[in-house]
């Protein structure tokens, strides 16, 4: 007796502690010995403020325990009020918990926020020198190739002067980057080869990988501005769009490629007890490497195809439709050269609206959609980094 009655106290002070435990069914022990049933230990559910039977009286309890439904009546409708009471208070009590709770939640994340900051303080001044020749690098790019595009939009008004100062200096750019770094043969990356670095840390990794593809986007650079430095009558200005766009794809898959064989490396690099590890996050990035490289390779197939097939933008107007739009073409103000009607009607000279559609999708009369979408047409050069 004196045993099952320290257990229902001890199981009344659990249930108060944990509110998830109140649901739980009463132990199987609480007959007694005699094998009656104990009218002194009573598990009963708790009303809806936590409170037990028991500790709300022990002869309620006893009546509730022992007898039957006579007990009902003028009482039922008394609790039914007190509970329905206790509800409108556990309301008013949820809404003041959700409010502390979200207090509390706000609260700790603003804490965490400032850990990270002052965590990325040290991180900062601990990598001073790299994160510096990054923010270089960046610069030095995004420079670059503004001037790049700038060149290449003024067709055959561009300066080849510029052109060939700004070729000299991704090519020093480039020499600079592997001559300040020559202990570390990071100019093995471009062709798979493990870099001249003892340990292979994930900011080692991340060091090559970053800089290795900078190399690749300066050498993109470097080729746009060879097709940009070709003269007219070799490679006439309406198909060079095509060329900058399968140049910027090519080089956007081949930046996938040098950062493979080290991440690899990196996952793979366990001690033999733990060799199922570093299979298994080996295999989840190659799965992740081989759907960029899918998901890549279908705009690299559609720039090639587009360099050899000649997409037509519409069809040759017949000479009294030209003379009904009068002699001009819309887009140089002169006369119309190899004029082509499009679908919406107007019509332009064939080089102009080609060279129109290497930057935009509609008509530039009426903004009817011609065209298939002008990205990287324009020279323009990818700003993300690589890393993975
Ligand atoms: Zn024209
Ligand atoms: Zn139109």
């Amino acid at each position: 007796m004196a045993a099952s009655s320290i257990r229902t106290q001890f199981n009344h002070a659990l249930q108060n502690m944990i509110p998830g435990l109140q649901t739980m069914d009463p132990p199987p022990d609480v007959e007694a010995a005699d094998g009656h049933p104990n009218e002194d230990v009573v598990i009963d559910m708790p009303d809806s403020e936590g409170r037990f039977p028991s500790s709300r009286g022990g002869p309620e309890g006893g009546r509730r325990g022992g007898g039957g439904g006579g007990g009902r009546g003028g009482g039922a409708s008394m609790e039914e009020a007190e509970a329905e009471g206790d509800r409108d208070q556990n309301r008013g009590r949820g809404s003041l918990a959700d409010t502390n709770l979200s207090n509390y939640l706000s609260e700790g994340i603003a804490e965490l926020l400032l850990f990270v900051l002052i965590l990325a303080c040290k991180l900062a001044y601990d990598h001073r020198l790299g994160l510096t020749v990054f923010l270089g690098l960046i610069g030095t790019f995004v420079h670059h190739s503004s001037s790049v595009k700038r060149e290449i939009e003024l067709k055959e008004k561009r300066s080849v002067l510029s052109v060939v100062m700004r070729l000299g200096l991704l090519f020093i750019n480039i020499i600079f980057i592997y001559y300040a770094l020559q202990e570390q043969q990071l100019y093995k990356c471009l062709m798979f080869l493990p870099p001249n670095i003892a340990v292979m840390t994930l900011w080692a990794v991340l060091w090559c990988v970053g800089i290795t593809d900078f190399v690749v986007k300066y050498s993109t650079l470097i080729l746009k501005c060879l097709v940009t430095l070709l003269p007219g009558s070799v490679l006439s200005f309406k198909k060079r769009g095509k060329i900058y766009r399968a140049l910027e794809e090519i080089s956007q898959m081949y930046r996938l490629l040098p950062a493979f064989p080290m991440w690899v490396s990196y996952f793979s690099d366990y001690r033999e007890s733990h060799w199922a590890i570093g299979y298994f996050l080996t295999f989840a990035y190659v799965i992740l490497k081989a759907f960029t490289v899918y998901r890549k390779q279908k705009d690299l197939r559609k720039s090639l195809h587009d360099v050899f097939i000649d997409v037509q933008y519409g069809i040759s107007p017949s000479q009294d439709q030209i003379r009904r739009v009068g002699e001009a073409c819309p887009i140089c103000q002169d006369d119309f050269q190899d004029p082509i009607q499009l679908a919406c009607k107007h019509i332009f000279c064939e080089n102009c609206v080609a060279m129109w559609f290497d930057r935009e999708q509609t008509c530039p009369m009426c903004r009817a959609q011609i065209a298939a979408s002008p990205i990287w047409k324009d020279g323009s050069t990818a700003m993300s980094i690589q890393l993975y």
